[in-house]
């Protein structure tokens, strides 16, 4: 069945439920359809018998498409998967979950479920990779060698960085974060009955590079609009702290973002590094940098009060990664150990049996998987061209997206490449994609989530 066929179907199947109206599924069916002409891969037919032991480290968004994409274009292909996790979730549902939009079993299946079938799946850790020798060590299950390895293990969320808050504690203090299954249902009652009573909400960011730059900022906006729903933005003081220099670094849509909070009234600092949570004071604690006009950079300590609160988590590249002499070792992307991969190859600069894409991977593009999506067809015409011995040829350009709800019912739906040019997706580039907009919302809600599941995960986009 074509990713066309496949998607409709779960549309049409939407639609008798009663969860989306005809005119919606119309809608939703124009705009998911440019998406998937884009992406679908029509050059299946060929499939190369050329044949490696290749070993998938992480099965998330990036080693599960990796596989899927794999099976299909290699024939009877050696692929081992190592991950140790029950459940794949489908993250860019969390914001929609402490949003009230989708309940907490909207967002996973079993990983069992996502394993494409002739793969092997290892249900571990690997703890070390020993890329001069082909061969990586796991917690529980030995070692295992490979002819050409795939790191995608995502990132390490570095708790160690924030006082006064872990892991076991979110939500306490009505501290919330939605990079956390568990964290997002905790977010949605705790914003609901905030935005119901008023007080002040403080958000941030994190000073690392992180998952989803849009996400932090779509729950403020939601906060928002909650209030707003609920008549009581006179109620609310809401103030965005970010680690970055600016709100949003894409020109096309920074300048409609940064007006809507300042329409909404919500001030927004910069250069703020959360550092503590108070959570019995309920107090947030940043540094904020301030360069002065002479270059010179001078710190303050910010500390806020607040009612609720929405953080997030310095991010890095897992332990093992670093450990296992994989990581840039200079530049931006080194500090948090970073995968050492080529921008445009989504080879490892080093050991060139390597590829590296999605989150781990230290490349200057955003961490989404719309970005994943765009960096399969490539990760694997460059493996499959290295395991032939041609040259590998694909070339990434550095494309993400990143769907910013900013109010229920209407997404600043932000496509780029590595230039922070618009790489606006026909036929939205019909509209000013600049604004935000309501068939944007549409495919934010209804339709990448399938598209996800059904398509990416398969192979099939
Ligand atoms: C709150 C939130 C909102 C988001 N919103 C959006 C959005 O709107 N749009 C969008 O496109 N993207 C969004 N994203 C980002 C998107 O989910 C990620 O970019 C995407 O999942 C990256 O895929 P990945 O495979 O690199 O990592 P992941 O999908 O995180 O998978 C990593 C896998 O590696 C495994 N692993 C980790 N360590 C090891 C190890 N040592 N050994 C073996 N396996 C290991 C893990 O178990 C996991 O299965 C959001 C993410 C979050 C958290």
């Amino acid at each position: 069945m074509s990713a066309e066929t496949k998607f409709e179907k779960e549309m049409e199947r939407l639609q008798r439920e009663g969860v989306i109206s005809r005119s919606q599924f119309l809608q939703i069916m124009a705009a998911a359809g440019a998406f998937l002409a884009l992406g679908t891969d029509k050059a299946y037919a060929a499939k190369s018998s050329v044949r490696a032991k290749i070993v998938i480290v992480g099965g998330g968004a990036a080693g599960i498409g990796m596989a899927a994409r794999l099976l299909r274009k290699l024939h009877n292909p050696d692929i081992t998967i190592i991950d140790p996790s029950e459940k794949h979730f489908y993250q860019p549902g969390f914001t929609l979950i402490g949003g009230g939009v989708y309940g907490k079993d909207d967002v996973w299946r079993s990983q069992e479920e996502c394993m494409p079938s002739g793969v092997k799946w290892v249900k571990d850790k690997v703890v070390m990779v020993h890329p001069t020798l082909n061969k990586v060590d796991t917690e529980k299950s030995g070692s295992f060698d490979y002819d050409f390895m795939v790191l995608v293990p995502g990132v390490k969320y570095d708790w160690s960085r924030i006082e006064g808050i872990t892991y076991e504690t979110i939500g306490e203090g009505n501290a919330h974060t939605i990079y956390d299954w568990r964290g997002a249902q905790m977010t949605w009652p705790a914003m609901k009955e905030f935005s119901e009573k008023g007080g002040r909400g403080v958000f941030c960011d994190t000073y690392t590079k992180h998952k989803c730059g849009g996400a932090p900022k779509k729950i403020c906006l939601l906060t928002w609009d909650n209030a707003r729903k609920s008549g009581t933005t006179d109620k609310i003081d809401l103030h965005y702290y970010t680690g970055s220099k600016q709100l949003y670094d894409v020109p096309h849509f920074t300048p409609r973002l940064e007006e809507i909070y300042r329409e909404r009234n919500i001030p927004v600092d910069m250069n703020c590094k959360l550092k503590a949570i108070d959570t019995h004071a309920k107090k947030a604690y940043f540094e904020q940098t301030i360069t002065a006009a002479d270059g010179t950079k001078t710190t303050h300590e910010i500390g806020t009060e607040y009612d609720f609160m929405h953080f997030l988590v310095p991010q890095c590249a897992p332990d093992f990664v670093r450990e296992s002499g994989l990581s840039w070792t200079e530049g931006k992307l080194a500090a948090d150990g970073w995968a050492m991969i080529d921008q445009q190859t989504l080879i490892h600069k080093t050991y060139t049996n390597i590829i590296g894409l999605g989150d781990c991977a230290g490349i200057p593009t955003s961490k989404t998987s719309a970005a994943v999506r765009k960096q399969l067809p490539v990760a694997v015409d460059n493996l499959i061209a290295l395991m032939e011995g041609r040259t590998p040829e694909a070339i990434y350009n550095g494309y993400a997206a990143c769907p910013i709800v900013t109010e229920y019912g209407k997404v600043l739906m932000c496509e780029f490449d590595y230039k922070k040019e618009p790489q606006i997706t026909f036929p939205l580039s019909l509209l000013d994609m600049s604004k935000e907009q309501w068939v944007a919302w549409l495919l934010k809600v209804y339709a990448l989530k399938p598209i996800y599941f059904e398509l990416m995960l398969r192979g099939l986009y």
